[in-house]
């Protein structure tokens, strides 16, 4: 059998609990939506969390949300999937990328420091910064919220790879650092909806344009109405909404899964883990992990050292293929896409990215992974490095 780079598990509680939405009379718009963003705020520790039908929804409302406009700019990392970036250009904004760090590879916070003292001098300042933390490593939040406060922009946290983690074992979700944290719930991501994603907030208002734009600006709340008119058949439309509200199915195996999340965190730890200690000898970079920082380990990245060559890395993916296993690439800079190019990105904007995009490679990491399948990953590099 292929072996891939990420493997969902749905066992039979998932299943069950499945079929007990497919068979009550709410698929969707009943209370199994309320419980999973319940459950997630519980295990978080935020105030507010709006479940969507995918993290770009959630990324798409939280742009509008902080209130993102055409002539406004947001600030993103291109080693990220392309959702982090395209929700700008949903809003009519623009998009700037700020490089990567080389150990982290998460944002750089040398370089969003110098850019962000550029662009207060040119008056191009973002309005807001969405850092990702990237294969399951949150970015570093707490200074980057000290920016925020000396810049004045707003920070939206991609999690989309990083429910279960922490820092100084603040969660992930809990917004200590952030104005929205979203996650995703695509099945190649910790936890499996099918498709789903969520956006939390600790802020009232924040949460209720959330809540709003989620589904097409429409109000059921006398209290938010302008006609005030008390009648079973009546809502309000005040805003430009989207249908971007999660079904109840989905929301049943999000809730399903979400009991295994820190038993399905620590084994991908553990797994982790064990690549470290049998790859440290071999010639490769790994993602290093701050003091007091937790990954939820969504990826287990991988490049070629400085002393390598970038083909090394293009030889490795055929020998991963050879061996039946499919190593992947997080990620291709996103603003060397074609679409972004035409925006006028170009080659050496963000060299540390483009490096890491040219030559990490991904290692199939997932709960249950097994002893042998992971021996046999382990062994295709060996034996390339002529171990
Ligand atoms: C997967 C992913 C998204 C989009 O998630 P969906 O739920 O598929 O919309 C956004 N950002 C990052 C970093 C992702 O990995």
């Amino acid at each position: 059998m292929y072996l891939n780079y990420g493997r969902h598990e749905v066992n039979d509680d998932d299943v069950d609990a499945v079929v007990a939405v497919l068979r009550s009379s709410a698929l969707t718009q009943g209370n199994c939506v309320p419980l999973f963003e319940i459950a997630v705020c519980d295990i978080v520790g935020a105030k507010h969390g709006l479940a969507m039908n995918s993290a770009t929804a959630a990324l798409h409302a939280a742009c509008l949300a902080l209130g993102l406009r055409p002539g406004d700019i947001v600030w993103t990392v291109p080693n990220t999937f392309v959702a982090s970036a395209n929700c700008a250009l949903m809003c009519g904004a623009d998009v700037d990328f700020v490089d990567i760090d080389d150990h982290t590879f998460n944002m750089c916070l040398d370089q969003l420091e110098d850019k962000l003292i550029s662009a207060a001098k040119t008056n191009r300042l973002p309005k807001i910064v969405i850092p990702v933390d990237f294969a399951g490593l949150p970015a570093d939040l707490k200074r980057i919220s000290d920016l925020r406060e000396r810049y004045g922009f707003k920070v939206i946290e991609d999690a989309s790879h990083s429910i279960g983690s922490s820092i100084f074992s603040m969660k992930t979700g809990s917004c200590e650092w952030s104005d929205i944290t979203v996650f995703s719930f695509h099945p190649v991501k910790i936890i499996a909806a099918g498709e789903g994603g969520m956006a939390l907030t600790n802020c009232p208002s924040i949460a209720k344009s959330l809540r709003l734009l989620r589904s097409h600006g429409i109000t059921k709340e006398f209290n938010d109405y302008e006609v005030k008119l008390s009648r079973d058949w009546y809502y309000e439309q005040v805003l430009l909404g989207y249908n971007y509200r999660m079904s109840d199915i989905h929301a049943s195996l999000g809730l399903s899964q979400l009991s295994r999340l820190s038993k399905n965190v620590s084994e991908r730890n553990r797994l982790a883990e064990i690549y470290t200690d049998k790859l440290s000898s071999l010639p490769l970079k790994f993602q290093q992990i701050p003091e007091g920082f937790r990954s939820s380990y969504h990826l287990y990245v991988v490049a070629p050292n400085d002393t390598l060559q970038i083909s090394d890395a293009e030889k490795i993916f055929d020998r991963f293929r050879d061996a039946q296993i499919q190593a992947a690439r997080h990620y291709y800079p996103v603003h060397l896409q074609p679409f972004f190019r035409r925006l006028g990105f170009r080659e050496g904007y963000c060299p540390v990215a483009e490096r890491h995009g040219n030559t990490s490679i991904t290692l199939p990491l997932f709960p249950t992974l097994n002893h042998n399948e992971q021996e046999k990953v382990v062994d295709v590099l060996y034996r390339y490095f002529g171990k």
